[in-house]
């Protein structure tokens, strides 16, 4: 089981000030690359996708504008566990500061583990659509789950992954406006 719940603060400048044992501890289970070095590097250079981060700092905006909170779900995958999570944005009264908290919602081991969720598998060739919101994967025109994706695209046959271009699907574009 993966670590249930983490957190982390962002001042006014959206530096990130505060990340709690769980925020560590979930880098660590995920291979995230300098997790050890995040506090006061700004929250942006954490968020892949230039979409992702514009749809974000509007929600953080409107966060701060009206002192409020928003929930929301969200997924975070890994090549072996689906993951569904919560997280609450909530910024504090008096100052610019915002505090996000992720919890754990549901985590479902994979009958097989999926290389393309995989960042450090090697890559060549057109670049793959991925929602960094739902982790699904543009294929035809259609978002999909990581396993449809990868039947589709015939990815057991080949040698490299197709690299990734984190964007949002049309969906979590909506609910990232509307939260
Ligand atoms: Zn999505």
């Amino acid at each position: 089981m993966t670590t249930s719940s983490l957190s982390y603060a962002i001042d006014e400048d959206d530096h990130l000030v505060k990340l709690d044992e769980g925020y560590y501890r979930f880098a660590e289970e995920n291979g995230w690359a300098e997790a050890g070095s995040s506090l006061g590097r700004s929250l942006w250079d954490y968020v892949a996708g230039h979409e992702l981060r514009k749809l974000q700092r509007l929600l953080v905006r409107r966060v701060r504008d009206e002192v409020g909170d928003v929930e929301l779900p969200f997924r975070c995958d890994a090549p072996k566990v689906r993951r569904e999570m919560n997280i609450r944005i909530v910024a504090r009264p008096g100052g610019r500061a915002v505090l996000f908290s992720a919890r754990l919602r549901s985590e479902l081991a994979r009958d097989v583990p999926q290389p393309l969720l995989d960042p450090s598998a090697p890559r060549a060739g057109d670049p793959l659509p991925m929602c960094g919101w739902c982790d699904r994967f543009e294929v035809g025109g259609e978002w999909v789950e990581v396993e449809e994706a990868a039947r589709r695209l015939q990815l057991f046959n080949r040698p490299e992954l197709p690299p990734l271009s984190h964007g949002v699907c049309p969906e979590c574009s909506e609910l990232l406006l509307a939260a």
